[in-house]
């Protein structure tokens, strides 16, 4: 993939930044805005270069000109931040000459998530320089993240996106040893490949959260009411078999937080063993499972982790996520966390800034973990 430095002399030229700024909007405000902060060592680096920014993000999934969906208070925003002026192109035919502008949400327009060639050789009209630095949105083959990118002189990726991209291949290939993956999180079918993967690449694979129920009711256990996906049952089942569990790499819970019901007014036990009575549901590991995960992330010297262990919401059912969250920020080994909700704990828990990569895109990092291809990396190696 190229990087930045690749593009040569792009002093006074425009250049095209895919970003994902994809933020809360709080009131007319841009809420939690740690994804635009990631982008800034990206945007100073082209401005220290000379280049003139065009800032292009997609904002929710807007299917007509809704106004929730501008980005005009992100425009405000990334002015304050970049301690510039940012102008705001309110559509692709009022783009002004200026230092830095921010577009209006690029899936207002009908033909990026469909990547009309139309609107891509629009979009590539406007910069002769093409930057993708929103790799949260690269498993989607858009106008402004794919199409575009062979209709542009000089494309690259951008510092954030090659570091989610270079963090992946590095834990993949070249991992530290012990390699521990943690797996929690609720869906398995989304995430049975990755948990492949993992057993093919790392040392051990602990399972928790919503994702461990299946592989328990596999292994004959009665799981009570607890969140079970029957969709996840026969991938759990080959998971075993493939790792030859007990002996292999994967580690299940010894034992349980149950609840009765699901939230903060529940009744609450913590159980010896994995059997869930009828009428409970299992939403976080024991105190013993704790003891052994955390045990696990001390001896490692890459860890990555996706999705919490447990309900992590409600403050009873937060101690497993809480533990490897606080186990991953006090050791020395690389730690990697694969964002979306297991981003959000870390972030809740006040310890994001512990982990030496914690990726923007969660999904995407699943994917390109699991060995599919993403257009908008493969986009930016043709060209
Ligand atoms: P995912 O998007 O697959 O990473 O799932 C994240 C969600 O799984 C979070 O909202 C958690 O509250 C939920 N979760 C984690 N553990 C459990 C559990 N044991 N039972 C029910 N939900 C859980």
């Amino acid at each position: 993939m190229r990087t930045i430095d690749s593009l040569g002399d792009i002093d006074g030229a425009r250049v095209f930044v895919r970003v994902d700024f994809n933020v809360p909007i709080v009131d007319g405000k841009v809420g939690d805005d740690a994804r635009m902060r990631r982008a800034i060592p990206t945007l100073e680096a082209l401005r220290d270069k000379g280049a003139k920014l065009l800032l292009v993000s997609h904002l929710g999934r807007p299917k007509d000109r809704e106004p929730e969906f501008s980005l005009a208070p992100v425009a405000e925003h990334i002015a304050k931040l970049l301690h510039t002026d940012v102008e705001f192109a309110p559509d692709l035919d009022s783009v002004p000459d200026a230092d830095v502008v921010m577009l209006e949400n690029i899936r207002y327009e009908p033909g990026e998530t469909k990547n009309e060639p139309e609107l891509a050789q629009r979009l590539a009209s406007l910069a002769d320089y093409y930057v993708n630095d929103a790799f949260g949105t690269s498993h989607r083959e858009h106008a402004s993240t794919a199409g575009i990118i062979p209709l542009v002189k000089h494309s690259a990726a951008g510092l954030l996106f090659q570091s989610e991209v270079d963090t992946i291949r590095l834990i993949l290939n070249h991992a530290d040893r012990p390699f521990l993956a943690i797996m929690g999180g609720a869906k398995v079918t989304d995430k049975i490949a990755v948990m492949g993967k993992f057993l093919d690449v790392a040392d051990v694979v602990l399972v928790g959260g919503a994702m461990a129920t299946p592989f328990l009711k596999v292994l004959g256990h009665s799981i009570g009411d607890g969140l079970c996906e029957e969709a996840g049952l026969e991938p759990a089942r080959e998971a075993l078999e493939k790792d030859g569990y007990p002996s292999g790499k994967l580690r299940l819970p010894i034992d349980l937080v149950i609840a009765d019901k699901f939230g903060g007014d529940a009744q609450v036990q913590i159980i010896q063993g994995v059997d869930v009575p009828d009428g409970w549901m299992q939403l976080d590991i024991g105190s013993k499972t704790r003891t052994e995960y955390v045990a696990e992330i001390r001896k490692a010297q890459t860890i990555f982790w996706n999705g919490p262990i447990g309900a992590f919401e409600h403050k009873s059912f937060a101690a497993g996520s809480l533990a490897i969250a606080q186990a991953m920020a006090q050791t020395e080994a690389v730690t990697v966390v694969g964002g979306g909700d297991s981003g959000a704990a870390m972030a809740e828990f006040g310890l994001a800034h512990s982990v030496t990569h914690l990726s923007t895109g969660g999904g995407a990092a699943l994917k390109l973990i699991e060995g599919t291809t993403l257009p908008g990396v493969e986009a930016l190696k043709k060209n």
